[in-house]
């Protein structure tokens, strides 16, 4: 087995990964991507592909506890959580439950807001730059409501995201149907965020990946990281099947699999897979203009030139790979309540991903406590492609010695420690 130095080791080839790739070689800095399968084996393929400020809003809120006991047993709920066993999964929920008040959920907002809206902007400019085709079209999101309940609880999401930089409009069940004619009849109202985007992630990152190479960064697929040593608060040894890496620097960007080499270096990570689906069909006739939100069943509806995809679901039930039927067909059933033309036939693919989930909804980014030469880069949960380009200016602005503690602060890979040893 071969000793190689090297500058920086990124670990993990998703859109996290590859995002640092591309701004720490653009600084300068010699880059290795290690990646255990290829570019975009993970969450990063087959998502629904939005670029969404309008998600600023965390997960954790107040009552959003008594909806989810609702859905626990109910295997098409937007939530699921099979009954099981799982220690870690418990501690990670009761932690959730403890970021459900309204201090937390206006912090996480206001820190999620300024990553999306940094993000939303860099991330066009790297796609312009690169001319990578991922059919990015800014053309804004809408939430869709059927249920007039539903509408009032989104009712003041507006005036919340205004002072955030984020547009937002409340619309009417009549006008959303006049803008949006892909939609039935029997709509409530929408809420329209006209600075929302979306892409095809599956070709973000393959562009990415081709894009990172020609610049001079060794992407290596099929090298799993299977081992790491420390010495004096320091990686020495990154080791994959073929080599032994002895980097400057290494970036820890593995997704929903961080907690696995977090424990390995020493620290605990409280991130849960939280897995998705998503089905891709040929684009229908009359498909929606923009993205939309089928906000009753929390269903993402993206349409491209040349496809349209339905996504969404989170299911805790640990890195259980199979397509659970059940949970497809609320893809289905939520798209046929709420389209003319919910996409016929076979899929082109069904496809299923994990999330990587922290229990405040805040991205992990930042040197992990004990490590002088490691940034953690994960946690994006629902929004790692619209949070990518900003983690990757971050963590190259850690590495350069010029990123603001105060920006730090709240992602900071530290501020999980009051459970150590439980997550
Ligand atoms: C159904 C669904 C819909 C979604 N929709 C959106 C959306 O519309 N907008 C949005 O912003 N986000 C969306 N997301 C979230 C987004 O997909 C994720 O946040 C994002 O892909 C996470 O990127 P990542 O690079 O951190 O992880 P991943 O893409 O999972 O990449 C991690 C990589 O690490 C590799 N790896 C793991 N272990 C090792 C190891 N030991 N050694 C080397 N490599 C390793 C894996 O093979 C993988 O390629 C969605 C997710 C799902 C599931």
């Amino acid at each position: 087995m071969q000793t190689r130095a090297c500058d920086v080791a990124i670990i993990g080839g998703g859109i996290i990964g590859l995002a640092c790739a591309w701004y720490l070689r653009a600084a300068g800095r010699d880059v290795v991507v290690l990646e255990r399968e290829q570019p975009g084996a993970g969450a990063s393929h087959g998502n629904c592909g939005t670029i969404t400020p309008s998600h600023a809003p965390p997960l954790p809120e107040p009552g959003v506890l008594g909806r989810a006991l609702k859905w626990m047993l109910q295997p098409d709920a937007p939530l699921y959580i099979p009954p099981r066993f799982d220690p870690a999964l418990w501690a990670w929920l009761l932690r959730f439950a403890a970021h459900c008040n309204r201090a937390d959920h206006a912090h996480a907002t206001r820190v999620r807001a300024q990553l999306l809206n940094d993000s939303s902007a860099a991330l066009e400019a790297l796609i312009a730059e690169t001319g990578i085709d991922c059919a990015f079209e800014r053309r804004g999101l809408l939430y869709v409501f059927r249920q007039p309940t539903w509408r009032e609880r989104f009712g003041d999401l507006p005036e919340t995201l205004a002072p955030l930089g984020i547009r937002a409009e409340a619309w009417d069940g009549r006008r959303t149907e006049e803008e949006e004619p892909a939609l039935r009849a029997g709509v409530s109202g929408g809420i329209w965020f006209p600075d929302d985007a979306h892409l095809r992630p599956e070709r973000l990152v393959a562009g990415l990946a081709r894009a990172v190479r020609a610049a001079g960064v060794e992407l290596r697929a099929g090298a799993p990281v299977t081992d790491l040593a420390v010495r004096d608060g320091r990686i020495e040894t990154v080791v994959t099947p073929d080599a032994r890496w002895q980097p400057r620097e290494v970036v820890l960007a593995i997704g929903a699999w961080s907690p696995r080499l977090a424990r390995r270096l020493g620290f605990r990570l409280p991130i849960q897979p939280g897995k998705g689906y998503s089905m891709t069909f040929d684009r229908p006739g009359l498909a929606p203009r923009r993205a939309l939100v089928l906000k009753e069943s929390s269903v993402c509806v993206t349409t491209w030139p040349d496809g349209f995809r339905l996504g969404s679901t989170m299911e805790f039930s640990g890195f259980d790979s199979r397509l659970n039927p059940v949970r497809l067909a609320a893809l289905r059933r939520a798209a046929e309540t709420h389209l003319r033309e919910p996409g016929a036939g076979e899929p082109q693919e069904a496809w299923s991903g994990w999330r990587p989930m922290t229990p405040d909804d805040i991205p992990v980014i930042g040197r992990p406590p004990g490590l002088q030469n490691a940034v953690v880069a994960t946690g994006h949960g629902m929004l790692g492609m619209s949070m990518s380009a900003a983690t990757g200016l971050l963590v190259r602005d850690i590495l350069l010695g010029e990123a603001p503690a105060s920006r730090l602060a709240p992602l900071a890979p530290g501020r999980f420690t009051w459970a150590a040893g439980k997550g």
